[in-house]
C-alpha cells in the first residue's frame, strides 16, 4: 500500500506526530505499530507503582492539554488513558496500523520512496517518522546461568500480572528509575525479597500529590488557567535543568538526598551500601518518599556484591554466598543507545542505521541523518533530559518536521536529507557543550555509548534545543527533485559519517 507519511511507533512521539501532521493538512498516513494499543512505553510499562517524575500538566502535548490530571505526577493508567484519549480526540484511529511490527524500512533512491516491510503486509512511503521511543527495548544482561533458572523471570518492562508475588521469594536485579517505583509496591506481599544493588542512587522526595476537584474545574473553566500552571512548571523545571549543566549548584540538593537518608534509614551498615558516591545527576535522579524506607524492612536484603550466575534455585555472587529466589525480576533498563529499529532502517546504498551509528550516533538537530533522505527520527541522538519532560523536545522536532514537508511541498523537493557538514558542525556543537556537564564527572550510565561519547542527553535546557529546531534552514539539507538522484561525491562524503 501506498502511503505519504509512515510513521513507525504509537507511542507519545508517534501520535504526536500523527496529531500534527492532522492538523496540518497532512492526511494521507498511517502509524505502524507492533503492540494491540497505543501508548508505547506508557502501555507496557504497567509495573506496580509506575508513574511519571515529571508532573503531569507538562509531560502532554501543549495541543491536547487534560484538565482532569488527577494528581501532579501522574501514574501509568492515567497517562496512557491520556494518549489512548489523544487518539479518539483527534481522529487518529483509522490510521493506525496495530500489530504491525516493521521489520525493515529501506529506502528506494530511484524511487525516491521507503518500503516498508511489516508483519502485516508492505508498504511504501515518501516520508518516515521513527518515533519507535529510546525505552522500548528491555535489556536483561546475559548472566551466567539464566537458562538454569527454575522458577520466573521477567522484566519490569513486560511485567508478568499472572505471577502472584505473595509469599514468594523474588531477586530483583537493578536499583533504577523503575526498580525504585515497584520495590515498595511489592515488598510488603513477598516472602523474601533479595535486591541486588551495582550502584546506589541519588534519590529526591516525591513532592506529589492530588489535583483537587476544584482545581480541576479552575482548569476547565477559567480561560488560561491550565496555560499559566504549564509555564510556571515549565520555568520551575527549566531552573533544576540548571544543576546538570553547572554540577557545583547540586550541592544544596546533594545535602537534601543525604538527609533524607540519614532520616528514614537509621541502620549505618545499610545506609553505606545505600550512599551513593558519584556527582548528583551523572546517572538519572530519582524521586521517591518511600523506596529506601523499603529496604529497612525485616524480608529485604539488599546486596552488593557482584552476581556471578544463576543457578536453578537462585542466584549466586561474587563472594560465593548463595540467595535463594523463585522470580527473578529485571529493572536493567532498556536498549537505548543500541536499540534494535536502527538495525533495520536501511537508507542509500543498503546502509543501516546501525552502520551509520557505530561506533556512535549522529544526527543533524537529533532529528535527521545524511544518508538516510526523508528520515525523521523522533527523540535521536541528544534529544533527552533529566529536568523536565522530553515531550517539549518531541513537540520541538515536530514542528521542525512540519517546516521540512512544507518547505519540500512549496518547492516540489521530493527527498531531503542534512549535509554532512551540517550534521558535523551539529556535532561538534554538542561534544563541546557536553564537556563540562554533570554526565562528565565519571560515573558509567547509559547516556554514554560504547566509546564514551554522551549520545542521549541535550546538554542544554529544553527551551535552546527549541530556539535552535525553531526555524528550518534549506542550505544545511541536500535536495533531490523528481527523478534526480543526489550527486556520487555527495553520497561518499555523507556514506563517510
Ligand atoms: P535504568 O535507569 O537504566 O536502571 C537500570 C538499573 O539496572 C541500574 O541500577 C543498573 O545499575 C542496573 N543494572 C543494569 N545492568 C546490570 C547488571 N548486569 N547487573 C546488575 N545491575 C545491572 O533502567 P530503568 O530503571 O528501567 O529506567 C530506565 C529509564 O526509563 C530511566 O532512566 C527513565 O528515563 C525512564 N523511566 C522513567 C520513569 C519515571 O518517569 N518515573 C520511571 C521508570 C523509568 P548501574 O546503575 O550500576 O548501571
Amino acid at each position: 500500500m501506498e502511503t505519504d507519511v509512515a510513521i513507525i511507533g504509537a507511542g507519545f512521539g508517534g501520535l504526536g506526530a500523527a496529531i500534527r501532521l492532522q492538523r496540518a493538512g497532512f492526511t494521507d498516513f498511517l502509524v505502524f505499530d507492533r503492540g494491540d494499543d497505543v501508548g508505547g512505553t506508557w502501555r507496557d510499562n504497567s509495573y506496580p507503582g509506575c508513574a511519571c517524575d515529571v508532573p503531569s500538566h507538562l509531560y502532554s502535548f501543549s495541543f491536547a492539554p487534560n484538565p482532569n490530571w488527577s494528581n501532579t505526577f501522574s501514574g501509568q493508567p492515567e497517562i496512557w488513558d491520556y494518549l489512548r484519549g489523544c487518539v479518539d480526540r483527534f481522529g487518529i484511529r483509522p490510521r493506525l496500523r496495530l500489530r504491525h511490527e516493521v521489520h525493515e524500512a529501506r529506502w528506494d533512491d530511484q524511487r525516491q520512496r521507503w518500503l516498508l516491510r511489516t508483519s502485516g503486509g508492505e508498504h511504501t512511503a515518501r516520508v518516515l517518522i521513527c518515533a519507535a521511543g529510546p525505552l522500548s527495548d528491555p535489556a536483561i544482561p546475559d548472566l551466567p546461568g539464566i537458562d538454569e533458572f527454575a522458577g520466573t523471570v521477567f522484566h519490569s518492562a513486560r511485567w508478568r500480572h499472572d505471577h502472584d508475588l505473595t509469599g514468594r521469594r523474588v531477586a530483583v536485579i537493578g536499583t533504577g528509575a523503575s526498580a525504585v517505583q515497584f520495590v515498595p509496591q511489592i515488598q510488603p506481599t513477598v516472602e523474601k525479597l533479595t535486591l541486588f544493588q551495582r550502584t546506589p542512587a541519588w534519590i529526591m522526595p516525591r513532592l506529589s500529590r492530588r489535583i483537587s476537584a476544584v482545581e480541576q474545574a479552575a482548569f476547565r473553566t477559567v480561560p488560561g488557567a491550565q496555560r499559566l500552571a504549564r509555564a510556571r512548571l515549565y520555568l520551575l523545571r527549566e531552573s533544576l535543568g540548571l544543576g546538570f549543566l553547572y554540577p557545583a549548584l547540586n550541592r544544596f540538593a546533594s545535602r537534601l538526598s543525604l538527609r533524607t537518608l540519614r532520616r528514614q534509614v537509621p541502620d549505618q551498615h545499610l545506609r553505606d551500601k545505600l550512599t551513593p558516591r558519584y556527582t548528583m545527576g551523572c546517572k538519572r535522579v530519582l524521586i521517591s518518599n518511600d523506596y529506601w524506607p523499603s529496604l529497612t524492612r525485616p524480608n529485604v536484603d539488599v546486596v552488593t556484591a557482584g552476581i556471578a550466575r544463576l543457578v536453578p534455585d537462585g542466584l549466586v555472587t561474587d563472594d560465593g554466598v548463595h540467595h535463594a529466589a523463585d522470580t527473578v525480576i529485571f529493572g536493567t533498563g532498556f536498549h537505548v543507545t543500541d536499540s534494535p529499529v536502527v538495525r533495520r532502517i536501511h537508507g542509500r546504498a543498503g546502509r543501516s542505521l546501525s552502520e551509520a551509528w557505530t561506533p556512535s550516533m549522529h544526527a543533524y538537530r537529533g532529528t535527521t541523518i545524511a544518508g538516510f533522505p526523508n528520515l525523521f527520527f523522533l527523540l535521536g541522538p541528544n534529544t533527552g533530559l533529566g529536568h523536565t519532560s522530553v515531550v517539549l523536545m518531541i513537540e520541538a522536532q515536530l514542528r521542525l518536521v512540519l517546516a521540512a514537508l512544507r518547505h519540500m511541498r512549496a518547492t516540489g523537493i521530493q527527498a531531503i536529507e542534512p549535509t554532512a557538514q551540517a550534521q558535523q558542525r551539529w556535532t561538534e556543537r554538542i561534544d563541546q557543550k557536553m564537556a563540562g556537564t554533570v554526565w562528565q564527572t565519571g560515573c558509567s550510565s547509559w547516556y554514554l555509548d560504547a566509546t564514551g561519547r554522551n549520545t542521549t542527553v541535550w546538554p542544554g535546557l529544553a527551551t535552546s534545543f527549541r530556539m535552535r529546531l525553531r526555524r528550518f534552514r534549506p542550505a544545511d539539507y541536500r535536495t533531490a527533485s523528481a527523478g534526480s538522484t543526489p550527486n556520487d561525491s555527495e553520497r561518499e562524503h555523507a556514506d563517510a559519517l
